[in-house]
């Protein structure tokens, strides 16, 4: 789905991702994993449109997506998550997600004051799929809970939520399991995999807790200064001598 040739993100003359290479197949949960420093959000920035490359290509489907911007990308079904932001912490969960840009179509004052009828329709259809995301999540009894009472699994989980309001097909999630408790943890990887087999979504995810990406990815990824190491299973980069030396080597 998503081919990454040759890319790189220099910052002046730091090459933060350094010729990098690397595919994420239709269907899989693929694992990026590498040291701290490693490359792997700014990799992400890049693909998802929130950083430009310094040089390289990203195709998703064959079709040239390099340096798009993130609402374009956006609607051809690439999302990375995103915390949520401050000023939507005083929204309701529910709220938030029915606020995810492209899930309604009342584009101007104008077409909603013609069509208000339809944007009724909508705002119920809405409110429906905001409600069936919930409960897909595990988190029905959170809809009308305020977004910054949440902890910080609840909020990954509505995170990966708002992905659900709009047609994803390739999600990247950025350390999805940071700060989070175990049980959480077990609720977000669980969703991540329903999400997967059920509806059909890729998934590119970065995460330390390799019980987590074990459980959930195939292939995994290592990334080390800029540069794609190895790629395999788990087990086979878990064996692979340059994945030991570049994690013992920070
Ligand atoms: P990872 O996510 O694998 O820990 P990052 O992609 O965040 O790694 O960072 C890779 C390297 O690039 C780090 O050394 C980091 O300090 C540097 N870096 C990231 N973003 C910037 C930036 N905006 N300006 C300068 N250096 C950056
Ligand atoms: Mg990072």
């Amino acid at each position: 789905m998503i081919r990454v040739e040759n890319l790189h993100r220099h910052f002046g003359g730091f090459r933060a991702v350094d010729g990098a290479s690397l595919e994420i197949a239709t269907g899989s949960i693929t694992g990026l994993v590498g040291p701290n420093g490693a490359g792997k959000s700014t990799l992400f920035n890049v693909i998802a449109g929130a950083l430009p490359p310094t040089s390289g290509r990203v195709t998703m489907d064959g079709e040239d997506i390099t340096g798009l911007a993130p609402h374009e990308l956006f609607h051809k079904g690439l999302l990375r998550t995103f915390q949520i932001a401050h000023e939507f912490s005083s929204m309701t969960c529910r709220e938030n997600l029915m606020m995810v840009p492209g899930a309604q179509s009342g584009e101007s004052l104008w077409s909603a004051w013609v069509h208000r009828a339809r944007i009724r329709e909508e705002e119920a259809a809405l409110l429906k799929k905001a409600d069936e995301v919930l409960d897909f999540l595990t988190i029905s009894h959170l809809k009308d809970e305020l977004a910054g009472n949440l902890s910080g699994g609840q909020k990954k989980l509505l995170e990966l939520g708002r992905t659900m309001m709009v047609d994803a097909k390739v999600v990247f999630l950025d350390e999805v399991g940071a700060g989070v408790n175990r049980t959480l943890l077990n609720t977000i990887g669980d969703a991540i995999q329903r999400l997967n087999r059920e509806r059909g979504y890729t998934f590119c995810v970065i995460e330390h807790d390799m019980d987590f990406i074990a459980r959930l990815c195939d292939p995994v990824i290592v990334m080390a200064e800029g540069k794609v190491l190895a790629e395999g299973s788990i087990a086979e980069i878990k064996s692979d001598e340059r994945v030991i030396e570049a994690y013992l080597g920070t």
